[in-house]
């Protein structure tokens, strides 16, 4: 058990955030600026409408703003959704592709996770390429299948490891307050590694991986010492900086 040497933790604020909620980025930012917030880099992957401006906000800061979702097309007939260059243009530096919550309700798969993750790069954004197994598949002991799976169909062959981040979510932990046991989430993260070696020769072993799913204060300084997890994703406890810190904190 060792802290990474290079963590990032990254807040999902998912469909909530209102203009009120700039609030809570400064704060945040506050706390980079005076230490507060942690040795890690920070993120926070705020809703599209509030990106610009929390951007905006973030001059100089050691904090970045990210998307949650992108199109994996440049630009186009395509209603309603954003492209990578759009999120980069509005001033975003990562963006989540692949969240279980677009996988199960939009249908996506590892295909267009694939390419949404090569959008992201083609952009000059970090892909934040999100996998993890349902409580079904945890049971019938799939886990590593299916998550072997998601990484070999996900992760584009010969990403930059350095601008790539892989965030491990188990489905069923994610915002019911249940964890994996540590030795599962090492499990999971060591097999991550080992596959990713084999995708990307040239450094996937190095490429981060974050654990999502959960995470809060009081269980955050168990779950980023554990071997091979370089952070985490954080859903309901990004949401306000005073909870959001109290993770960022531990490194
Ligand atoms: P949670 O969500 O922290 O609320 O469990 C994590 C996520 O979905 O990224």
């Amino acid at each position: 058990m060792a802290f990474s040497s290079h963590p990032i933790v990254v807040g999902n604020w998912k469909m909530n955030g209102l203009q009120a909620s700039l609030d809570q980025v400064l704060a945040v930012r506050e706390a980079c600026a005076t230490g507060a917030a942690g040795r890690c880099e920070v993120a926070l992957c705020v809703p599209a409408t509030l990106i610009a401006q929390a951007a905006s906000l973030l001059a100089g800061s050691r904090l970045m703003i990210g998307g949650q979702d992108c199109h994996a097309a440049a630009l186009g007939a395509h209603t309603g959704d954003i492209s990578a260059e759009m999120l980069k243009d509005a001033g975003a530096k990562l963006v989540i592709v692949g969240h279980s919550e677009r996988r199960a309700n939009h249908g996506e798969t590892d295909a267009i996770v694939n390419e949404k993750a090569q959008a992201a790069a083609r952009a000059g954004l970090t892909p934040i390429i999100c996998v993890g197994e349902t409580r079904a598949e945890r049971d019938a002991g799939e886990t590593l299948r299916v998550i072997g799976r998601q990484i070999d169909d996900s992760v584009p062959r010969g990403s930059n490891p350095e601008a790539t981040i892989i965030a491990y979510e188990p489905v069923w932990a994610i915002g019911t307050g249940l964890t994996p046991t540590e030795k599962d989430v090492a499990e999971v993260h060591a097999f991550i590694h080992r596959r990713l070696a084999t995708l990307v020769p040239t450094g996937g072993k190095d490429m981060r991986i974050l654990y999502g799913g959960s995470v809060k204060a009081s269980n955050a300084a168990a779950l980023l010492a554990i071997d091979h997890v370089d952070g985490a994703l954080v859903g309901g406890a990004s949401l306000k900086a005073a909870d959001f810190l109290g993770i960022t904190g531990v490194y």
